[in-house]
């Protein structure tokens, strides 16, 4: 069995510190990958501390993974030891219920396998995440990466690239829309990249004013900041779309009086609290509140291949594993610009 080393929290309460553990051996459809790098997702830290209730300890979190392939299973068709290979939030499904076979995993009727705290379908044992030195994981649910664009810069594509990315084609997100984003974070800053990229008259709405010329640079059209109330109601029933990726509680009529009739404002931000907010602010336009997770493995792979056509990329700060903790707290600062990702040659 493959010897991992990684980084875990062995409670709710505890930093993340070395851990060492195995990986089960690749079957004949699997790769094994060695981790260059690994993002830093807000659920990482949401699941690090059981603030969603899920979390099964020792956790070794990570799930915008890149790495390279070590060796690849007798019936693997799509790499060879020696590609670049990314994995994201999901690395198995029941393969066979309707939303598996349309390539919808992450909707699996039977519940997809997540990267890290979950129970692996095939031994039974408890997944480990990114944040360690290798991965062992199906060819389908792994992604190749284009050519022309920076490894580091990737990793946070296979999460908060996707988990943005699907639900701006699902709602046709494109020239002649008003689209806002709510938070400017990990996941804040590929939707506005996305929204942008597809042609909408992008608003990057933010509670950090100091975050306006970087938002300006990544592609918003117009700031505003969500705290400024005389500012918000100049903005007042004017959005096609909003996608909501704050990490933190928040009400959400502020937002939803922004919406058009018809409209939708989509949630992909996982406060611990549920969201709150007056029915009134929905049926007096017959506006609807959606949610949104991640992408299945067909759409995930396009968003790769799009991304390498738009030269598209994740704003990161690299750091060691080594400050993993600082950079958590920094996260809950919204001290991120815009993504931390680990350097994985950090753990030798
Ligand atoms: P992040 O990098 O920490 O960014 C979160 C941003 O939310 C902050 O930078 C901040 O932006 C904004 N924010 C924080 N508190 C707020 C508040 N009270 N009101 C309004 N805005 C607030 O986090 P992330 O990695 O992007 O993740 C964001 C959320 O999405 C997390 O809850 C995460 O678990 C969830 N998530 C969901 C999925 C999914 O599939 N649905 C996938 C990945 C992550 P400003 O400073 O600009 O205000
Ligand atoms: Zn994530
Ligand atoms: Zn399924």
């Amino acid at each position: 069995m493959p010897a991992s080393k990684g980084y875990a929290a062995q409670s709710a309460q505890s930093a993340l510190a070395p851990f060492a553990f195995t990986r089960r051996d690749p079957g004949p459809t699997e790769i094994s990958i060695d981790i260059l790098y690994c993002g830093v997702c807000h659920s990482d830290l949401h699941m690090a501390r059981n603030e969603w209730g899920q979390s099964i300890y020792p956790l070794v979190p990570g799930h915008e993974i890149v790495g390279r392939v070590t060796a690849a299973g007798s019936a693997v068709t799509r790499f060879k030891a020696g590609d670049v290979a990314a994995v994201g939030v999901i690395v198995d499904s029941c393969r066979h219920c309707t939303p598996c076979e349309r390539g919808d995993e992450h909707f699996c009727a039977e519940g997809a396998t997540l990267t890290y705290a979950a129970t692996d379908r095939v031994d039974g044992s408890i997944t480990m995440g990114g944040y360690s030195s290798n991965y062992v994981v199906d060819q389908r649910f792994a992604h190749t990466v284009p050519a022309n664009l920076d490894l580091a810069a990737v990793a946070p594509l296979l999460c908060a690239g996707i988990t943005t990315y699907s639900p701006l084609r699902h709602w046709k997100v494109g020239p002649g829309m008003k689209v806002g984003i709510v938070g400017l974070g990990g996941l804040g800053h590929m939707a506005l990249k996305f929204a942008h990229s597809f042609g909408a008259h992008t608003v990057q709405l933010t509670t950090s004013l100091k975050k306006k010329e970087d938002a300006l640079r990544l592609g918003a059209d117009e700031v505003l900041l969500s705290t400024d109330e005389k500012a918000m109601k100049a903005h007042e029933g004017s959005f096609d779309f909003i996608l909501d990726t704050a990490s933190a509680h928040h009400a959400l009529d502020p937002y939803l009086a922004l919406l058009k009739q018809d409209k939708t404002m989509t949630l992909v931000g996982l406060p611990e609290q549920p969201p709150v907010f007056n029915v009134f602010s929905l049926i007096t336009k017959r506006a609807s509140v959606a949610g949104s997770m991640i992408g299945g493995m067909p759409e995930t792979q396009e968003m790769l291949d799009y991304c390498g056509q738009k030269n598209i990329t994740a704003e990161v700060e690299v750091i060691p594993i080594q400050q993993i903790n600082e950079a958590f707290e920094r996260m809950l600062k919204q001290d991120v610009k815009y993504r931390f990702v680990i350097d994985m040659s950090s753990l030798k």
